[in-house]
């Protein structure tokens, strides 16, 4: 089978996003249960799972890069303990959004990376994401995407979902397209 890969947000998808603040340790990281099921989808089917974070709380120094490994390892942890799969691989971006580095969602660049890296079409990837930066993310790097939020935006997704809950009835069939 040609490669396939999902990419995963991880603030609003893996895990709760805090209002105005940074996961900045492993008690503010809180799965989002329906995660868990999503997960174990994607990686069932034999699909890479990336995740794809911005991180500029590192750039504000707010916490440090081996803080947010930290928090990444707790993570990969648990997502091996509830559906014996974890993230292939892991890639942040800690710059300021005003640096507007080429990495940092809505720029495509750690995505481009991960599917060069990975020799994977953009055919053959699909972003997960809750913010409009990375469905716009997704667009800039020519690959889909599948917006979990109550709220449309201007650039719309492939897909829409409210929960991840409603996107787990519907993933297998949206995969099996790719
Ligand atoms: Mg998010």
């Amino acid at each position: 089978m040609d490669k396939k890969a999902v990419f995963f947000d991880r603030d609003g998808i893996v895990n709760l996003k805090l209002e105005n603040d940074y996961v900045k340790n492993i008690d503010e990281f809180i799965f989002i249960e329906d995660f868990f099921e999503t997960f174990k989808i994607v990686k069932s089917m034999g699909f890479l799972a990336f995740l794809v974070t911005n991180q500029q709380g590192i750039g504000k120094g707010l916490y440090t890069e081996s803080d947010l490994k930290e928090i990444h390892t707790f993570m990969q942890n648990q997502l091996v303990e509830r559906t014996g799969f974890e993230f292939d691989e892991i890639s942040f971006a800690p710059n300021l959004a005003i640096e507007n580095d080429f990495r940092r969602k809505p720029n495509p660049g750690m995505i481009l990376e991960l599917l060069q890296k990975y020799s994977i079409l953009p055919s053959s990837a699909i972003m997960i994401g809750d913010s409009y930066s990375d469905i716009l993310a997704a667009k800039n790097a020519g690959i889909r995407s599948i917006q979990i939020s109550k709220y449309t935006y201007e650039i719309s997704p492939n897909f829409h979902f409210q929960s991840l809950a409603e996107l787990n009835l519907k993933l297998q069939n949206i995969l099996m397209e790719l």
